[in-house]
């Protein structure tokens, strides 16, 4: 398996080893092992759940700085839907983008105007016949890393279109060089303003492409204050904005799925709750359901951990923003009569399984681990208690079969050995 670059790591010297992080993983990828947490690389789907939870700030995301691409000739922002409910008393999304000029960019290229793109190539998509259903949507690369580890099964289902953030760096790109022919490849770099971890380590390990289109993702929360400061210094913005509704819509769980015109969706947010909408569609338990969005962030993309504000209060704000706006401003003028969609907008390539959660490759030998994973538990409290630094009493014992753990490190069964131990010595007293 290629190695993957994650943007969520932990800062060892802040981690309390408090445990709070291990029980929210969805992939329990994280351990406590001598007082401080570890994350299993391999497991890890970057859906910055563990961000969220740490008390103590220890686990942080990795992003790009503006001062990293300083040597561009012509750089471009690329502002994911979620900004736009960042900002307080904000009536018009033309400040957004001019002070984000004012930051230094050269251009920007709103992300909402490739999710209604997006949003048509899916309909279409869903036209076809043959295709594995219920769709499940590509846009939350937590979600799509979820599933190739946890619900292989699934794997076919995910729509194979690209997401916004892609369409929208290379539409962006083919615009400057229309704009400023004499630009080369290498004077353009187009960086992804972003509300979570998750769509940093899609740009270094890319969904569906080969390579992104993207160069480089900025933090929106390490960006916000300089561009609030900018958009203070604007008295009339330039009008610049080409988003509709249905664009800025995909901040918010559900804004994808309405756009489908298409009522047998269902919508799901926060990573429990989507691990549960996936078992059941595992289970065939949604008999007749045409289309799934899920995003790991609690109230979608606007919930993500490097956003600013409240996911709650974002989305209020995006819905008096978008009072007035056209339904939407971009249309595909690329399906062809026949409904095909172009190859620029489908997958390069396929999403693998990733079976970083099976015991073992040969199916005899992971037979043989399962029994004693069982076995072990049987001896175990069954508490689920999290101070052996495992999520569950069954991770313990997984870990102990795999040679990384004890079933001493169970603090009650050590208890309970001692007190053993220690009324065996006074017997023979
Ligand atoms: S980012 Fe998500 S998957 Fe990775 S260690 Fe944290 S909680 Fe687990
Ligand atoms: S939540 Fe996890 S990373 Fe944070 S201090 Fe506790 S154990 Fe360490």
């Amino acid at each position: 398996m290629n190695k993957v670059h994650h943007s969520v790591t932990l800062q060892t010297e802040l981690c309390k080893g408090c445990t709070h992080c291990i029980k929210r993983c969805p992939t329990e990828a994280i351990r406590v092992r001598n007082g401080k947490a570890v994350i299993k690389s391999e497991r890890c789907i970057d859906c910055g759940e563990c961000i969220r939870v740490c008390p103590y700030q220890a686990k942080q995301a990795k992003y790009d700085s503006l001062e990293d691409f300083k040597d561009y000739k012509y750089k471009i922002a690329l502002p994911a839907p979620a900004l736009y409910g960042q900002f307080d008393k904000l009536d018009d999304i033309d400040y957004i983008i001019s002070g984000l000029y004012r930051c230094g960019f050269d251009d920007v290229f709103e992300v909402a105007r490739a999710a209604e793109l997006v949003s048509e190539y899916t309909r279409q998509y869903m036209k076809r016949e043959g295709i594995a259903k219920p769709v499940i949507s590509s846009a939350c690369p937590a979600v799509v890393r979820l599933i190739s580890v946890r619900f292989p099964s699934l794997i076919d289902n995910v729509l194979p279109v690209m997401p916004p953030i892609e369409l929208a760096a290379r539409l962006a790109k083919k615009e400057a060089k229309k704009k400023h022919p004499d630009l080369k490849d290498e004077d353009i770099c187009v960086l992804f303003i972003s509300p979570c971890p998750a769509k940093v380590s899609y740009v270094r390990n890319p969904i569906g492409v080969e390579k992104s289109a993207v160069d480089g993702v900025l933090a929106m929360r390490e960006l916000y204050f300089k561009l609030v400061s900018e958009m203070n210094k604007i008295d009339n913005p330039t009008n610049a904005s080409q988003s509709g509704i249905i664009g800025m819509s995909w901040a918010g769980g559900g804004g994808e799925s309405s756009a489908l015109m298409n009522d047998r969706y269902l919508a799901a947010d926060g990573i429990e709750n989507i691990i549960h909408v996936l078992d059941e569609i595992e289970k065939e338990n949604f008999i007749g359901l045409e289309f799934v969005e899920l995003n790991a962030c609690p109230g979608g993309c606007v919930g993500g951990a490097l956003a600013v504000e409240n996911a709650y209060i974002a989305k209020a704000r995006l819905q008096s923003l978008r009072r007035y706006l056209p339904v939407s401003l971009n249309h595909p003028t690329d399906i062809g009569a026949d409904g095909r969609l172009p190859d620029e907008v489908l997958w390069e390539t396929g999403v693998d399984y990733s079976p970083v959660l099976r015991l073992d490759e040969n199916r005899v030998t992971a037979m043989k681990k399962m029994a004693q994973i069982q076995q072990i538990s049987e001896t175990l409290c069954d508490l689920d208690c999290g101070s052996c630094g495992a999520p569950t009493c069954r991770a313990l014992a997984e870990d102990v079969v795999n040679g990384e753990a004890s079933v001493d490190d169970c603090i009650i069964r050590l208890k309970q050995k001692l007190q053993r131990l220690e009324s065996e010595e006074s017997k023979e007293d």
